[in-house]
């Protein structure tokens, strides 16, 4: 989540599956069988994935820099274990672009990953988080403190949600719309990453996008529970919310409204170009004692809500990512 709205700031560059069930899905803990799944959204895996990208040798994932690029490396090193295709005419799964930083361009890149839709390949249903953080901090003082921005929940916990379902979709292997998996770039200074990857793509073929951001925390409402920002502004959230019915979770309208999430974070560019495009969080956004700051850490973080918060997101994505709904979409602005 960036501090500021992304829209204030000018472009520098030139989503199961017929009935589906997370229950279906037998977890890698399971005796083998002949379901050829073997991680569908494991607690540990997500543990593991989380733990890599909030490391300390990551240095804070800040665009342009060795940790920031090693972020990239390592996500696309996942996106291709898992199987997925390349995005577009990409040679690799990144996509480069630059942000015009006070000293110069900075050269940075979105990873993304495709999986073709079985029979509606020409609708994207898209998934994202940023992958970029706010760095080390500046000082020059050594007082033996932690000065990196591990950014754990912001937005580790996100791209690992990501990571999860790119697998899980991967796994299944019958998704009827195409999903485009995309770790940005460039949020915390502006959301330039996902203004980049907009303008590789015609928005009219987007379906949904399914932005996730900090999911660490339990939400206001505790357990079991997020929020999606811009609710009323399409039915995506009563989709999603139908998709969940008979589960215990439940998915509430923003409760930060004078926080103008909606428009801080990478779900923005495409919602303006009239895509429902939505982020979906559990940050208290008024009691959220790490936000920015170095203590961002995965101590802070509760890893068997946030995988319950991906297995539901999951879920909550079945009609649309096999074609039986569409939401609606946001007015153009
Ligand atoms: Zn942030």
């Amino acid at each position: 989540m960036s501090l500021s709205h992304p829209l204030l700031y000018a472009l520098p560059l030139s989503l199961l599956l017929s009935s589906c069930s997370l229950d279906s899905v037998k977890p890698d803990t399971s005796p083998s069988d002949s379901v050829a799944i073997t991680s569908p959204i494991a607690i540990a895996s997500t543990k593991q994935i989380l733990s890599t990208l909030a490391a300390d040798d990551m240095q804070g994932r800040q665009d342009g820099t060795v940790g920031g690029k090693k972020a990239a490396q390592y996500i696309e090193r996942e996106f291709a274990a898992a199987g997925l295709s390349k995005w577009g005419g990409l040679s690799s799964y990144q996509q480069a672009y630059e942000i015009e930083g006070p000293e110069g361009p900075i050269a940075t890149s979105n990873v993304i990953g495709f999986i073709a839709g079985k029979s509606r390949p020409d609708e994207l249903v898209v998934f994202s988080a940023h992958y970029d953080h706010l760095g080390v901090e500046d000082s020059a003082e050594d007082t033996g403190k932690n000065k990196i921005y591990n950014g754990a929940n912001d937005d580790a916990s996100g791209v690992t949600a990501l990571i999860q379902l790119a697998k899980y979709y991967q796994q299944r292997n019958d998704n009827e719309r195409s999903i485009v998996f995309v770790a940005f770039s460039g949020e915390e200074a502006g959301g330039f990453g996902s203004q980049a990857f907009a303008s590789s793509i015609d928005p009219d073929q987007v379906v949904a996008m399914f932005n996730i951001e900090m999911i660490g925390t339990p939400s206001k409402w505790g357990n079991d529970s997020a929020y999606i920002t811009g609710y009323d502004k399409s039915d995506f959230g009563a989709i999603l919310q139908k998709n969940l019915q008979g589960s215990n979770f439940k998915f509430h309208p923003d409760p930060y409204l004078d926080k103008d999430l909606f428009y801080r974070s990478d779900n923005a560019t495409l919602a303006a170009q009239g895509v429902p495009a939505h982020t979906i969080s559990t940050s208290k956004m008024d009691n959220e004692p790490y936000y920015h700051t170095v203590d961002d850490e995965i101590a802070t973080l509760d890893i068997a809500n946030m995988n319950a918060i991906i297995k539901a997101i999951a879920l909550s994505a079945t009609s649309i990512v096999n074609g039986d709904s569409t939401p609606t979409r946001i007015a153009k602005q």
